[in-house]
C-alpha cells in the first residue's frame, strides 16, 4: 500500500490553482536539501519534525550530516531514517552533499553558503532568515514548542517556494521573528518553566490534536490529560497528522492510543468516544469536569459542542479557508466570548444542501446541477477555474446528480475531501499550546484573543483581535443556566 499524499496535494492544488497530478510531478522532481547546527539547543528537537513535515509531501529529500559546523550524530540519523520509513519507505532520506538544483534549508544560525533560508527556535518561538540576513544572538534555548513552530514555519517556506503560488497569494518575508506565547516579535523573551498540566482535556486527536500531542511530547510535559477522540488512525492520516506511521494505520491503532504512546511522562486518560459522550460522562459523574479544554475539532457543530463542556477556559485551534492554509486560535470563556460568539451563524456544511455544496466546490451553476440526469460534458467546464476543472474532469460523462456522492460531499464522506497539511495544523497547534502556557503561567491575562493568519503569508502584526462577548449570544441570554450547570459539574466525583 503506497503512501497517500492526496490531502496535502489538494491543499497545494487549491493554493496554487493547479491540478493535483501536475503538482505531484512538480513536487516529486523538487529536491529539498537540509543541513543543521546540532550543537545549538533545540535544533535536534526541530530536525526530526522538519524531516517528517517535508516527508509528508512527495519531495526528493536529502540531508548532509557534515554540512553544519558539527556533524549530526549517528543515532540522530538512525532516528530520522526510521521516522521517514514510517511515513513512506519508497521515498528515503538520502544522506549526501547538496544535490544540483536543490532548495537548501538550514536549521541553525550559521547557514553554509548555498542555503536559501535558515530557521532556529529561540525559547518557545521561531526566527527565520532568508540568505543574507544574519541572526541576532539567541536569548533562550529552543523549547519543544519552538521546535515544532520552527519546523512548521520552514516547511511553509519550502511549500511557498516550490508549489508555484500565484503572485499576490503569498509573501516571502526575509526576516520573521515570532513567539506563539506572547504573539509578539521577540521569541525567547519569555521562557518561564512550563507548569505541569492539570485537569485538562484535549478534544480531537486529528491533524491539530496530534500537533498538540507532539508539542507536549517535545516539551517533556508532565501531569494529567484526558484525550477525547472516537476514531482510529487511518492511512490518509499518515501524511496530514504529526504522529503515527503506516504500520499504525495498517493496524488501525486508536488515536487515543497514539496519544498515550507519545506522552510517556503524562497520565493520559483515554476517552475513545465523542465529545457529547464526554459531556454525558461528566454529568453522570464518571469523568472529571476539566477546567481547561484544548479544542482541535473541525466543524462548527463540534466547536459549539466543546463549548457545552462549559470549562473555565477553552482554547480552540482551527485550520480552513479556501486553500486550507488559514489557521486560527480562539480563546473562549463560559460567560463569553464563547465559541458561539466566534461562530454565531450555522452555515455549516450540513446546513447547506448537497447541491449548494457541489456548487460552492465546483462552480457548476445551480440550474445545471438541477439537471442531474444529464451527464457532465466538456462544455460544462468552460469558464470554471483550473482547480474546479481539475476537480470535475475525472467525472466527465457521469450524471451530475451522482457527483455529490463521489466527490465526498455527503455527510459520511465530507472529511475525505478536506485539504490538509501537517505544517499548517502544527502552526494552529502552536498557537493553542502557546495560549495554554500564556494563560496558565499568568504571562498573559485579560481579554480573550482571536488570532488568525494564512500560512502562505505567515504571522503578521495585525493578526490578533481582542474579543468581547457577542450580545444576543447564548452565553449572555442563558448565563444563569450556564452558571447552574457549572455549579453542578463542580461537585467532586
Ligand atoms: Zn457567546
Amino acid at each position: 500500500m503506497g503512501t497517500d499524499y492526496s490531502r496535502g496535494l489538494r491543499l497545494a492544488g487549491a493554493a496554487a490553482e493547479a491540478d493535483v497530478l501536475t503538482l505531484r510531478e512538480t513536487l516529486s522532481s523538487t529536491r529539498v536539501h537540509l543541513t543543521a547546527n546540532p550543537e545549538i539547543p533545540g535544533v535536534l528537537k526541530a530536525l526530526p519534525v522538519l524531516v517528517a513535515d517535508l516527508r509528508r509531501l512527495p519531495y526528493q529529500l536529502s540531508l548532509d550530516p557534515l554540512g553544519g559546523t558539527t556533524p549530526v550524530p549517528d543515532e540522530v540519523l538512525a532516528g530520522l531514517q526510521s521516522l521517514v520509513d514510517g511515513i513512506d519507505p519508497d521515498l528515503p532520506l538520502r544522506l549526501s552533499p547538496a544535490p544540483a538544483g536543490c532548495l537548501h534549508i538550514h536549521l541553525g544560525t550559521q547557514p553554509p553558503s548555498g542555503a536559501a533560508l535558515s530557521g532556529v527556535s529561540d525559547g518557545h518561538g521561531v526566527r527565520i532568515r532568508h540568505a543574507g540576513h544574519p541572526f541576532p544572538r539567541l536569548t533562550a534555548p529552543g523549547s519543544g514548542l519552538g521546535a515544532v513552530l520552527t519546523a512548521a514555519s520552514l516547511t511553509a517556506e519550502v511549500f511557498k517556494l516550490t508549489v508555484g503560488l500565484r503572485t499576490g497569494t503569498y509573501a516571502t518575508t526575509p526576516v520573521v521573528d515570532f513567539c506563539p506565547v506572547t504573539l509578539g516579535t521577540e521569541p525567547g523573551a519569555m521562557i518561564s518553566s512550563v507548569p505541569e498540566i492539570t485537569n485538562t482535556a484535549l478534544v480531537g486527536a486529528g491533524a491539530i490534536g496530534t500537533g498538540i500531542i507532539l508539542i507536549l511530547e517535545l516539551l517533556g510535559m508532565t501531569g494529567q490529560l484526558t484525550v477525547v477522540e472516537p476514531e482510529p488512525f487511518e492511512p490518509p492520516n499518515v501524511t496530514t497528522y504529526s504522529i503515527g506511521t503506516l504500520d499504525d494505520a495498517a493496524a488501525l491503532i486508536h488515536k487515543t492510543g497514539l496519544a498515550r504512546r507519545h506522552l510517556p511522562h503524562m497520565d493520559v486518560n483515554a476517552f475513545p468516544y465523542t465529545a457529547q459522550d464526554f459531556i454525558n460522562a461528566i454529568d453522570n459523574g464518571t469523568e472529571r469536569w476539566p477546567s481547561t479544554v484544548l479544542g482541535a475539532v473541525h466543524s462548527i457543530e463540534a466547536r459549539h459542542e466543546i463549548q457545552r463542556i462549559h470549562a473555565d477556559l477553552t482554547l480552540d485551534g482551527s485550520t480552513g479557508g479556501g486553500a486550507g492554509t488559514t489557521l486560527a486560535l480562539h480563546e473562549a470563556l463560559p460567560h463569553g466570548p464563547c465559541m458561539r460568539c466566534y461562530y454565531p451563524l450555522p452555515p455549516t456544511p450540513t446546513a447547506l444542501s448537497a447541491e449548494q455544496r457541489l456548487h460552492a466546490l465546483t462552480g457548476l451553476p445551480l440550474h445545471r446541477i438541477a439537471r442531474g440526469d444529464a451527464p457532465l460534458a466538456p462544455a460544462d467546464l468552460e469558464g470554471l477555474s483550473i482547480e474546479q476543472q481539475s476537480a470535475l474532469s475525472p467525472y466527465l460523462g457521469a450524471p451530475v446528480c451522482g457527483l455529490s456522492n463521489v466527490m465526498g460531499l455527503t455527510d459520511n464522506a465530507a472529511d475525505d475531501f478536506q485539504p490538509s497539511a501537517a505544517f499548517v495544523a502544527q502552526q494552529a497547534a502552536c498557537l493553542v499550546v502557546g495560549a495554554m502556557i500564556a494563560r496558565s503561567t499568568g504571562l498573559v491575562a485579560g481579554p480573550m484573543r482571536h488570532v488568525e493568519y494564512d500560512a502562505r503569508f505567515g504571522p503578521w502584526y495585525d493578526m490578533t483581535t481582542l474579543r468581547r462577548p457577542r450580545s444576543g449570544c447564548a452565553c449572555q441570554s442563558e448565563a444563569d443556566v450556564i452558571a447552574a450547570v457549572r455549579t453542578q459539574r463542580r461537585r467532586p466525583l
